[in-house]
């Protein structure tokens, strides 16, 4: 369905855990308290089915990270064959992937997004707490050779990864390669200042495009490098989503703590569509005090 600025909200991202295994400084904080009380497969699945009635077509599972829940496979299986939904994705740190690439592939997975900062194993355990760089490159053969579509996302961190090296992942193999601009979003707000991709586009001279995520070919690569820039260049205007929080709570906009607790609400659909109707029409990242959504980013899904 249209929210109130015309945009056809047709996509909603799914979070099925806050939990995580890595602690990825930007995402995570140290002192983090994990939910108890959150969202069963069955409830997870009743929403998507009053979604899909609003014309919520595309369901991407998130967390935390949500292959470290129990049986996210079969919560997929079972959101494929939901009527109205037409894919359903996952994304994921890839340190679980090659464990259960199979049962994903088989679930009907449609493509996976893989967080990666870096391939610099030093430079990956000072980003995410944890040595296990390897394990995801396992993850990323492993998803590649059942052909799943694979995504790698980057986020850019000043001084830290900003060689861009996971670029090189796209380089023999079909597989895209996004840097996405850190956005102040929990402990996000902590580093500053961020990369731009403007500058970074310019200082490599690439061309601009329109779109979330704008792709180019690079010569001898196989698969493209796209830059998706919600401060840089901001995409609100073309905004097609909401966010389902583990706990149930949705969200209009990633930037505000508005949106409904669907747990305590009787009528699912209407409030989804209230959700929907009431969706800000652009985040306020650039200006940060205007930003009222307190949580982290592994409460959110991203
Ligand atoms: N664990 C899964 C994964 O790694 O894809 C799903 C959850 S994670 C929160 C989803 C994405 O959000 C990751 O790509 C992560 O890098 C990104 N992310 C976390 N904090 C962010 C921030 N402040 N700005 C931009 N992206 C962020």
């Amino acid at each position: 369905m249209k929210d109130s600025y015309g945009r056809n909200i047709n996509y909603m991202r799914v979070s099925v855990t806050d939990r995580c295994d890595l602690k990825c400084s930007y995402c995570i904080s140290e002192d983090r308290k994990f939910k108890e009380d959150i969202l069963s497969f069955d409830e997870i699945i009743n929403i998507c089915r009053e979604a899909a009635k609003l014309g919520i077509s595309k369901i991407k599972i998130t967390g935390g990270e949500p292959l470290l829940r129990e049986d996210v496979s079969c919560l997929i299986k079972e959101l494929r064959s939901v009527e109205g939904i037409e894919s359903v994705t996952l994304t994921t740190n890839g340190v679980l992937l090659e464990k259960y690439a199979e049962d994903i592939y088989n679930a009907g997975t449609d493509s996976v997004n893989i967080s990666l900062d870096c391939l610099d194993r030093d430079i990956y355990k000072k980003i995410t707490g944890c040595d296990c760089l390897e394990k995801v490159l396992g993850g990323i053969d492993a998803a590649y050779d059942l052909n799943i579509p694979i995504k790698i996302n980057t986020v850019l961190l000043k001084g830290i990864n900003d060689s861009m090296d996971t670029m090189l992942l796209a380089k023999n193999r079909n597989i895209d390669v996004r840097f996405i601009e850190l956005m102040p979003i929990g402990e996000g707000k902590k580093f500053e200042p961020m990369l731009n991709n403007k500058s970074l586009m310019i200082k490599r001279q690439y061309k601009r495009g329109n779109g979330p995520a704008v792709y180019y070919s690079l010569e001898g690569y196989k698969g493209s490098i796209g830059f998706i820039s919600p401060l840089s260049s901001k995409f609100c205007a073309k905004c097609n989503r909401i966010r389902l929080t583990p706990e149930g709570f949705l969200k209009g906009c990633l930037c505000y703590d508005e949106g409904i607790d669907l747990k305590s609400t009787k009528d699912i659909g209407a409030a989804i569509e209230k959700v929907i109707k009431s969706k800000p029409k652009e985040h306020c990242f650039e200006n940060t005090e205007m930003i009222t959504e307190k949580k982290d980013m592994n409460e959110i899904g991203g």
